[in-house]
């Protein structure tokens, strides 16, 4: 296989990104959010608990959660060493019971016990980076406020030369800057997919995937010849 050239210009990248979603769309018309919840609340606390943890994990310990504690006022007076036994399998549990009490509690001492959906309002919350707003913002309240740059969206977008950073506040600002913003929430969600599916961190199924004549990694990939 012939190794696809990494986009340099503008214009390359933008056809690049073009071809991306295109591919990606017709890939994974389905992608949405994997963490289960019902409001914007379960979502953040969801969010917070995905930290170093699979989304089926998390999705294990959630209802219990939820069911201990409905809203932010019910876990803000939650016991820490109660949490840590609901949250415990999704691993770093007793900075997470902190963080997710901590962050109830701003919730209640701030925002009246709601979500605020506002990414200054967010991320000084307790547990809640820009991604963590991000993923809340865009799946719990429509706003396409950024891109959600989690581990997966970071390898893809630098395997197929949308961008060279490594650094995930610049690796967004790239991303956002290539695609239109009502894409953005969107995008993250057919990286992610794509990542769980083909794009393995350390073995991509290069020969199934549609994108291998467009990514500068493919010819590398011992699998790429099928494709
Ligand atoms: S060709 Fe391989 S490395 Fe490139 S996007 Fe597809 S699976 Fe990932």
């Amino acid at each position: 296989m012939t190794r696809s050239k990494r986009p340099r210009s503008k214009a390359e990248k933008a056809a690049q990104a073009r071809a991306v979603w295109d591919a990606l769309t017709v890939l994974y018309p389905e992608a949405h959010c994997e963490l289960a919840h019902r409001n914007a609340y379960e979502l953040l606390a969801a969010t917070i608990l995905s930290a170093q943890c699979t989304d089926r994990r998390v999705n294990m310990v959630t209802p219990a959660l939820f069911t201990a504690y409905p809203d932010a006022a019910a876990l803000a007076a939650a016991r820490q060493e109660d949490v840590e036994a609901i949250v415990q399998s999704t691993g770093f549990f007793r900075s997470k019971a902190k963080n997710l009490i901590g962050m109830a509690g701003a919730l209640v001492d701030r925002h009246g016990g709601q979500v605020p959906a506002d990414m200054d309002a967010l991320t000084p919350l307790p547990g809640v980076g820009r991604k963590t707003a991000n993923v809340v913002l865009g799946n719990a309240f429509g706003l396409n406020v950024g891109v959600v740059v989690d581990t997966h969206v970071a390898r893809i977008a630098k395997r197929l030369g949308l961008t060279r950073h490594d650094d995930p506040v610049k690796i967004e600002r790239d991303l956002m800057a290539l695609f239109p913003r009502d894409d953005w929430t969107l995008l993250s969600h057919r990286f992610i997919w794509h990542g769980r599916r083909l794009c393995d961190a350390r073995k991509p199924r290069c020969g199934d995937c549609p994108l291998a004549a467009r990514c500068p990694l493919a010819a590398r990939c011992p699998s790429a010849e099928r494709a």
